[in-house]
């Protein structure tokens, strides 16, 4: 066995959230030889495999009766290039982030406006990570991902994912039952921008860009999180922890009712959505601290963990929040974070 496998290891150092648990056991694959290893391992012990990339969407609970694999395979390169294309092909376990910042310095477009999300590639199709008006699935060509119980290797067409708001095949119906070992991109050889979200324009402003790039676009976009959203190594936490509601216009015309400046975006002719973060906030929990668990002051859709919080008051916590949001809202969020 080439791969090297910690038992009783602690999962603190790789969970955004700072989550003190223990993984039954831990390694690291390298490469689809590695992570063959680790799926035999885990049946020899007859248990599950939970991959990890950043661990910044999870919540921690309980201790990991498992094999857990951070998934470190690496690489990214043009395959193929067309009239208006480049086809490019990336490690899951890439760091997200540095991969668009080679787009960029390689004038690849499409994925700028994703700028400084956490995480590895291979989380991307995930939740179909989406930013400032893009979502994956808008430059998604295809998924790679090994079967954990056959072994099988299939390539996932972007139909195949069934991507949606934060949702995809593997977040749903095949949870836990494939390692994404490498996602396909279809890049822009002529950037399209999409600079409508009100805070990128105002930035872009601040910046004096004339002329726009997708290296501008970027760098509003980090610099708005970066004001915005809590650094992970500073205060513990994954990003936002609720989905935007989308409810249809009639419920809105009720909400409407409750409170008659709740923020909706349209997302169809029929349904709209909600930032759940304006509805925490009205429930007065913006900024709010129980025991070593809270609500971020500058956006309510973030829980964070000021010191050693349990993963499980966290979940308390988001279970109250909801709990409140319904009673004065009859809204349900729905939890974006997967819960383990
Ligand atoms: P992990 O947390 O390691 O894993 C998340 C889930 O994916 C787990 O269920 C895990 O088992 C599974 N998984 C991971 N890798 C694989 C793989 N190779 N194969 C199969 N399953 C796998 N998200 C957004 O969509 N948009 C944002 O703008 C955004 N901003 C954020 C800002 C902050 C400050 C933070 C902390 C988080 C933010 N997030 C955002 C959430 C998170 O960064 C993304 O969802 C990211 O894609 C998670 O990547 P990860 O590698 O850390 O995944
Ligand atoms: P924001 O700009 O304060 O807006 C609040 C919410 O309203 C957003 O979540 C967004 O929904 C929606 N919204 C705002 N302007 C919109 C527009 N012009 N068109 C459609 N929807 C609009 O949000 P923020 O917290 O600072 O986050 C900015 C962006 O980064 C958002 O896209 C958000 O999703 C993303 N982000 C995601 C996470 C995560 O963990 N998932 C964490 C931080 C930031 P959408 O979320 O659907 O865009």
């Amino acid at each position: 066995m080439s791969i090297e496998i910690s038992e009783n290891y602690s999962l603190r150092p790789y969970n955004t959230f700072g989550i003190d648990v223990q993984a039954r056991f831990f390694t690291r694959a390298y490469s689809h030889s590695d992570l063959n290893e680790a799926i035999a391992f885990a049946k020899s012990k007859n248990l599950e495999i939970l991959v990890l990339g950043g661990g910044s969407n999870v919540l921690f609970t309980q201790d990991q009766n498992k094999v857990v694999v951070l998934n470190r395979l690496m690489g990214k390169q043009v395959e193929q290039e067309n009239e208006n294309n480049y086809f490019v092909g990336v490690g899951a376990g890439e760091n997200w982030h540095e991969f668009v910042q080679t787009a960029i310095h390689n004038n690849w477009a499409g994925i700028e406006n994703l700028s400084l999300i956490p995480g590895c590639v291979g989380a991307g199709p995930m939740q179909n990570i989406g930013a400032y008006g893009v979502e994956l699935s808008d430059v998604l060509h295809s998924v790679e991902a090994l079967n954990i119980h056959t072994n099988e290797n299939h390539v996932f067409s972007l139909n195949e994912c069934e991507l949606g708001y934060r949702e995809s095949i593997f977040k749903r119906k095949e949870k836990g039952n494939w390692i994404i070992t490498k996602v396909n991109f279809e890049l822009l050889k002529r950037p399209r921008f999409k600079v409508e979200y009100g805070a990128i324009q105002n930035e872009l402003e601040k910046m004096n860009v004339d002329i726009l790039s997708i290296e501008a676009v970027s760098q509003a976009v980090c610099q708005i999180r970066s004001s915005k959203l809590p650094d992970p190594k500073v205060l513990g936490n994954a990003g936002s922890f609720f989905k935007n509601p989308t409810i249809t216009i009639a419920q809105y015309d009720q909400l409407k009712q409750i409170d008659e400046h709740v923020p909706f975006y349209p997302v169809s002719d029929l349904e709209v959505k909600v930032p759940a973060g304006y509805l925490i906030e009205k429930c007065g929990w913006k900024g709010k601290q129980i025991g070593s668990c809270g609500v971020h002051h500058l956006q309510a859709l973030v829980l964070v963990n000021h010191g050693n919080a349990k993963g499980i008051e966290l979940k308390n916590l988001s279970e109250e929040i909801i709990q409140s949001v319904h009673e004065k809202y009859a809204i349900k969020l729905e939890r974006e974070v997967n819960l383990y």
